[in-house]
């Protein structure tokens, strides 16, 4: 009675503080705040812009279009954050969008971190955290969230794997118990993606196109294994030599092969993940197979080449860009079973 009283005053909170994408989860309610981990600053200051608030969507339509007198920042780089001060800024702004601002108590919060994550960066996420308003911290491995939030019976004596594949990184981990038995974090995610095709349109279209037009063109017409219908897009840049701005076509092809590379290095870190389970788990793995999630396993054929290098099923994750935040949500509602394993603010 007391705890839903509480719960009502002020509902927890679960947190995927991500490079690309942050993601609130109230208890009880799902999915309140989807926005780009991006922060917009008065140039020259640390000052953020609007009053704190051009933050998430509103900043990341700045990015790469902003006037000389504004920068927009994102905070978070390659899983790891690069920037403190505006992370907590960031955290401070979703916090209290979505709580707000909790009829003035401190909402307990999950959040979701990379799994490489070093004790002196765990403790600034949890320093920001208070400091936005959050009262008791706890933080979850991103991989394991992300098993909790796929539905894999992680608590189980059985292996279950999952590839995360995030903006700036890929966490790779196979869990069993309840705890990660093998992982791997590789810093090649949807950024690399991205970056492979903007090289690619120098090289042999001699265009230099933006990251924003390079994610679309992933997102329209990328994959990773051939088509059954082949795609083209148009896309707009620079011309590289005479400096104006120009138009080409473009096809599926063209684009899988600009991705081959970062492809095959999210899938050695797959295979590298396996290759260190021992024997009886790797059984377990080719029943149970291997879950895609975050925004990277929307990759188009990603799936299908996994399954076929790797010789274990694959599967996408219902709503992988959601399944992290999912996952700390549903810790939360058992925390008392999972507490024991999650990092937090008292302990550090
Ligand atoms: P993070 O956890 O780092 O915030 P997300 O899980 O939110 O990352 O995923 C963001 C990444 O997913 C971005 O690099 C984005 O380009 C990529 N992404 C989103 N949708 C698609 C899609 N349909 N195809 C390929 N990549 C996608
Ligand atoms: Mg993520």
């Amino acid at each position: 009675m007391l705890q839903r009283f509480r719960q009502w005053m002020c509902p927890d909170l679960g947190i995927d503080l991500g490079t690309a994408n942050t993601l609130v989860a109230i208890q009880g309610e799902g999915i309140v705040i989807d926005e780009p981990s991006v922060v917009a600053l008065q140039k020259g200051t640390r000052q953020v812009l609007g009053r704190g608030s051009a933050v998430g969507k509103l900043a990341k339509q700045m990015l790469g279009r902003t006037p000389d007198s504004i920068t927009a920042v994102r905070p978070l780089k390659d899983g790891v954050i690069t920037d403190f001060e505006l992370c907590e800024a960031m955290l401070q702004y979703f916090i209290r969008k979505a709580t707000k601002q909790s009829r003035g108590m401190r909402p307990r919060v999950v959040i979701a971190v990379p799994g490489g994550i070093t004790p002196v960066e765990k403790r600034a996420v949890f320093n920001s955290a208070e400091r936005a308003g959050a009262g008791r911290v706890y933080l979850i491995e991103e991989s394991k969230a992300a098993s909790i939030g796929a539905g894999l019976p992680i608590s189980e004596p059985m292996a279950s794997m999952v590839c995360d594949i995030g903006g700036g990184t890929s966490e790779v981990a196979v869990l069993s118990l309840g705890e990660i038995v093998a992982a791997q974090s590789c810093r090649v995610a949807g950024d690399e993606l991205d970056e492979a095709i903007m090289e690619y349109m120098k090289q042999h279209f001699s265009l230099r196109i933006g990251d924003q037009t390079a994610e679309q063109v992933k997102m329209e017409i990328g994959s990773a294994y051939p088509l059954e219908r082949e795609l083209t897009t148009e896309v707009r840049g620079l011309d590289t030599i005479s400096g104006v701005p120009r138009k080409a076509i473009v096809t599926s092809e063209e684009i899988r092969d600009a991705l081959q590379e970062p492809v095959e290095a999210i899938l050695a870190c797959v295979k590298g993940v396996i290759e260190r389970c021992n024997p009886e788990l790797v059984a377990d793995l080719s029943d149970n197979g291997l879950v895609l999630t975050g925004g990277g396993a929307l990759l188009s054929g990603l799936d299908k080449l996994m399954n076929e290098q790797l010789g274990i099923p694959v599967r996408i994750a219902d709503e992988p860009l959601t399944t992290v935040a999912r996952g700390t949500s549903i810790c939360l509602e058992h925390l008392n079973h999972w507490r024991s394993s999650l990092d937090s603010d008292v302990e550090l």
